[in-house]
């Protein structure tokens, strides 16, 4: 079993302030989170540096990510240090993800974005349940989504500083390896939480 925050920006987006020296930073000197998905803006350029960083550290893991705009909304993409082929269409990157094994995520549904309904005419492999940037009622609406499409829920903090880090993750039935914890979520032996203490959620 693992913790993992599935959504996070480094300095390779440019809108965040998180450099992947302090991510990995982060991931070692706290013992709850141990798995960090690196999903930044259109992206995947962050990977390999931020991977190397992390292969110091026997007991932490970097899953390779992107989060994508399109024209209806923000898709996370697991497991791939890849983009998938332009345009970016919908249909064309959900597509990519089952090709190659990735794991497809509609990122904060409800809001600014985020897909909303749009997502039930695609077949994502999860919903985004709990955002750490989101608010509690957008959240909410992102549960039901899942309930109603009948996918696995998963967290993850959209941290782009590192004050953010740390505030929702997802427990994953899963050892620390990236093939694994993809089937994982696949599988749904998932659970989304807020951190303790958190006012957020
Ligand atoms: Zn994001």
């Amino acid at each position: 079993m693992i913790k993992a925050d599935l959504h996070i920006h480094t300095t390779y987006s440019d809108d965040s302030t998180l450099t992947p020296k302090m991510l990995v930073e982060q991931l070692v000197s706290q013992s709850s989170i141990k798995v960090a998905a690196l999903t930044d803006h259109n992206t995947t350029q962050g990977c390999k540096l931020t991977r190397q960083l992390a292969s110091a550290y026997p007991d932490i893991l970097i899953i390779p990510g992107v989060e994508i705009s399109t024209a209806e909304g923000d898709i996370v993409i697991l497991g791939t240090e890849e983009l998938p082929p332009e345009p970016w269409t919908v249909g064309g990157i959900v597509d990519f993800a089952r090709q190659n094994d990735n794991v497809s995520i509609v990122a904060h549904p409800y809001r600014e974005y985020g897909m909303g309904d749009t997502a039930k005419k695609y077949k994502f492999d999860a919903i985004e349940v709990l955002n750490g940037a989101s608010s509690a009622s957008a959240n909410k609406s992102a549960q039901a989504l899942a309930r109603l499409m009948n996918l696995p829920g998963v967290a993850g903090t959209d941290a782009h500083q590192q004050e953010d880090l740390g505030k929702v993750y997802t427990e994953v039935q899963a050892g620390l390896d990236v093939e694994e914890i993809l089937k994982a979520i696949k599988k749904g032996l998932v659970k989304a939480y807020p951190a303790k203490g958190s006012i957020h959620f």
